[in-house]
């Protein structure tokens, strides 16, 4: 290829960068050279160049793909299986049980694909994930050309795939010496919540984080429940007792934060550890309210996630997004909480930097990945517009992302997978329910 010729100029009406923060452009473009974002420019402009390919994008709005910083993939195949219950019998009585029953490499493989698929669709370009035999989801990732964060499993009972932590690290740890320069895979580690690992684990963990550079996901503060058993057992709460131990840092991911004081939030903003949101999740299981808009008043990070299908039921975060936008108004009691254009940077950038991938990908940059999603706005319901970010926030679904690239590449065209068979993934999905629920 010529050092002057682009492999993709795309042309869209409206063009997000997200940074800077606010920005609109009009009737502006970007090229595409060796994946990554070469030009961003006026349209005009962009078509005296030379390229092997120039897309139109009318009435599209351009964007950088959504990074759903939460979820535990594989239980899509567990979605709607129990519903409308607290955390405590969910988990207990109906998720781990299911889990003890069903879950292998077949399940991982296959519930994942269809996460993946779910998530594409969506507009999502990049997903974390946190559950179990991460060497399948690593494959999965690497075949479907999505980009994902995968965690190691971390709980002090054991888990399937792994009898205890020495076989969870021993199947977990070579991923990180294989995977260190995959352009769209970064291992890290998810020890499952406070309740769940004890002190010998947690520094476990914490060790190796060091060792190997990588990033830390716990489900921290998801009920007040949580908070006050510990509290009352040891007189610590555990975001407290996570410090102590030294795990918190610019690495720490803490998912759900819905119970924050004061002291939270200094060591939140001491350690410049990032919280992920997940709305929904936490509405369906009545699990509390982070209080987002005071988080960001911090200058905490502050990402989102869908959390695992079986809480949430879907992945769907442009959906996610404006729940987190419109609770973050309740929860502040002011309606200049979190505008569309701060939530759109949340499932975004801030996603990304969460995720430690703030240098390559959240926002529409010369030198960035060009992950990328072209959402439609040219529908009725979406008429008429005079803000396109507040269209696409608050009047818009995920039906309307047409198309998704990642790092360059595209997957979905014309809302049609290019990587992996729609028809196939619904066979497979509608197989695992006779299995695991044989009489409707
Ligand atoms: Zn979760």
């Amino acid at each position: 290829m010529s050092d002057d010729l682009y492999q993709l100029i795309l042309l869209p009406t409206w063009l997000v960068p997200v940074e800077p923060a606010g920005v609109v452009l009009l009737d502006h473009g970007l090229a595409i050279r060796d994946g990554r974002i070469a030009r961003i420019a006026p349209r005009a402009e962009l078509l005296a160049l030379a390229a092997s390919e120039v897309r139109e994008l009318p009435g599209m709005l351009l964007a950088p793909g959504l990074i759903n910083t939460h979820g535990h993939a594989a239980m899509s195949l567990f979605r709607g299986l129990a519903d409308d219950l607290p955390l405590d019998t969910w988990l207990h009585d109906h998720i781990w049980p299911a889990e003890k029953t069903w879950v292998d490499a077949d399940f991982v493989r296959d519930g994942t694909a269809l996460a993946i698929a779910e998530q594409v669709k969506g507009g999502i370009t990049c997903f974390s994930d946190m559950y179990f035999y991460p060497e399948v989801v690593a494959e999965l990732v690497e075949a479907t050309g999505m980009r994902a964060q995968i965690t190691i499993p971390v709980l002090d009972f054991p888990v399937p795939g792994a009898v205890d932590i020495e076989a969870a690290l021993c199947e977990g740890l070579p991923l990180f010496e294989q995977l260190r320069h995959h352009p769209r895979i970064r291992m890290a580690f998810g020890p499952h919540a406070p309740y769940t690992v004890g002190d010998a684990n947690m520094l476990r963990v914490r060790d190796l984080a060091r060792e190997f550079g990588a990033g830390i996901q716990m489900h921290v503060h998801e009920t007040a429940a949580e908070v006050s058993a510990a509290v009352q057992e040891t007189g610590e709460r555990p975001l407290a007792r996570i410090a102590r131990l030294g795990l918190l840092g610019p690495h720490f991911q803490a998912v759900h934060m819905t119970q924050i004081d004061a002291s939270d939030i200094a060591l939140l903003q001491a350690s410049g550890a990032h919280v992920l949101h997940c709305p929904e999740s936490n509405l369906k299981l009545a699990s509390g309210f982070c209080p987002v808009e005071q988080l960001w008043q911090a200058g905490i990070n502050v990402a989102i996630g869908t959390d695992g299908a079986a809480s949430n039921n879907d992945l769907d975060l442009l959906g996610e997004t404006r729940t987190a936008a419109l609770l973050a108004k309740a929860v502040s009691g002011s309606a200049t909480a979190l505008s569309a254009h701060n939530a759109l940077r949340m499932a975004t950038l801030n996603g990304a930097r969460a995720l430690g991938l703030g240098e390559e990908v959240g926002s529409l940059e010369v030198g960035k990945a060009a992950d990328l999603v072209a959402f439609d706005l040219s529908g009725l319901a979406q008429q008429p517009l005079y803000d396109p970010v507040s269209q696409l926030i608050y009047a818009s679904n995920r039906d309307c992302v047409r198309h998704v690239w990642v790092a360059g590449e595209q997957l979905l065209d014309e809302r049609r997978l290019l990587r992996q068979d729609e028809a196939q993934l619904l066979a497979t999905a509608q197989a695992w329910q006779v299995r695991l629920a044989p009489t409707p």
